[in-house]
């Protein structure tokens, strides 16, 4: 059998980039902020570029996805011991900005298509009193976002989006992360910009704008950001907001800045890997995919699938025979954190037992990474060595139904 790819591969950084990089790091100028004679550098161009590409007022530059996350949920005014709503099906990262905020995590139940489950929401919502719900498009599946924006108006709930995996999606026609008050995105090399590390917070808000530039560490030099928010609302919050350094390097922001253009493509180059393994587990027994609805447009970096009948064990050996295959799948059920941590069991402060169908649904899904660049005669040997381990893998399970 012929060696499969690396699925683990970031996406590329393009000339421009380096070139931008090399640039900046010449000038030696790699702090985004300057006290004399900047107009904010790449930095600012980044907000300024990403405001526009995201159709929003305000884009922010900061350290990762989930310092935009911690940003977002002080701006919507979540102080210590105050209830968050969040769906369970998540990374570790979401529970833990609830956590850095001082916020207690409530959990709500996923469906089997892995988005939010509206009737848990509205019912956790009344029950916790939560004002606040971070969502997160996990994985890049979107729920029907009108009708949460909906519910959200509703139930009084302030919405933030974590759009970590949803850069380039959309629902019926508008834009993951131009939903909520506030849309995150991370610039983490396995996201769809890659710059190491790296996170964008957008908004219309004025006040969102100015506490979050504010908190991020403006040096009062915040008229150098991209998208400024007036003076008024500055002065306002000026003295009231601390600075948590979390700011965007230059540096991060060069490597970005050429990335933007390339989405399109880069997204066409996922959905067609995605879609062409998921065409071929979907005929294979043993497989579940989830229903993707036609207002849906994904930016599929990643495929998931469930082998609905196994348990535990069976599950473990199924990822066990695809990795010695050379399909290096993910696992959510597994009992410990390994390189990725979306069991809700594994989150301080998270308690699992308010969403016992989410970790029935985790128990059984699996997860690839799609690199770009994936031929077809890839795609489907990896699809192919994923049918072979299940097949190889069926005749243990599922003990359960043995009766
Ligand atoms: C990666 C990720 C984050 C956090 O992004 P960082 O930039 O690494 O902080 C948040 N949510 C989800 C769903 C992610 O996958």
């Amino acid at each position: 059998m012929s060696r499969l790819p690396d699925l683990g591969r970031p996406p590329d950084i393009p000339p421009e980039a380096i070139a931008l990089a090399t640039a900046l790091m010449e000038s030696a100028r790699l702090h985004r902020y300057a006290e004399a004679g900047s107009d904010g550098g790449t930095v600012a161009t980044l907000e300024r570029e990403f405001a526009r590409l995201m159709g929003r007022r305000y884009a922010v530059a900061v350290n990762s996805c989930g310092s935009a996350l911690f940003l977002a949920l002080r701006a919507a005014g979540v102080r210590h011991g105050d209830p968050v709503l969040m769906n369970a099906f998540t990374l570790g990262p979401v529970p833990g900005a609830i956590d850095h905020a001082g916020g207690r995590a409530v959990l709500v139940e996923i469906t089997e298509d892995l988005v939010i489950d509206l009737d848990d929401l509205r019912a956790k919502a009344r029950t916790s009193g939560a004002r606040v719900l971070m969502l997160s498009h996990m994985r890049g599946h979107l729920c029907d976002l009108d009708a949460l924006a909906e519910l959200c108006r509703d139930e009084g709930i302030t919405l933030i989006e974590d759009c970590a995996h949803s850069l380039g999606a959309s629902w019926a026609g508008r834009q993951a992360g131009t939903f909520g008050q506030t849309g995150c995105f991370s610039f983490q090399s396995s996201k769809h910009v890659n710059t190491g590390e790296g996170g964008v917070l957008v908004t219309d808000d004025d006040a969102v704008a100015a506490q979050t530039i504010l908190h991020a560490g403006s040096y009062q030099l915040h008229a150098q950001n991209g998208t400024p928010p007036p003076h008024d609302v500055m002065a306002e919050w000026s003295t009231r907001c601390g600075n948590y350094s979390l700011r965007m390097s230059a540096l991060a922001a060069a490597l970005a800045l050429p990335q933007l253009p390339l989405l399109p493509a880069r997204v066409a180059d996922w959905n067609a890997s995605h879609d062409r393994i998921a065409a071929r587990l979907r005929a294979a027994p043993g497989f579940a995919l989830p229903h993707r609805p036609q207002a849906e447009a994904y930016a599929q970096s990643s495929l998931q699938f469930r082998l609905p009948d196994r348990d535990a064990d069976a599950m473990a050996h199924f990822a066990d025979q695809a990795r010695r295959l050379g399909v290096w799948v993910k696992w959510f059920g597994k009992a410990t954190p390994e390189g990725y941590s979306s069991n809700p069991a594994q989150w301080p402060g998270a308690d699992a037992a308010e969403v016992p169908r989410a970790c029935a649904i985790q128990m059984t899904l699996c997860d690839i990474r799609l690199p770009l660049g994936l031929r077809a005669a890839e795609c489907d040997a990896i699809a192919d060595a994923l049918i072979e381990a299940e097949t190889a893998t069926r005749g243990q399970t599922p003990r359960h139904a043995q009766a």
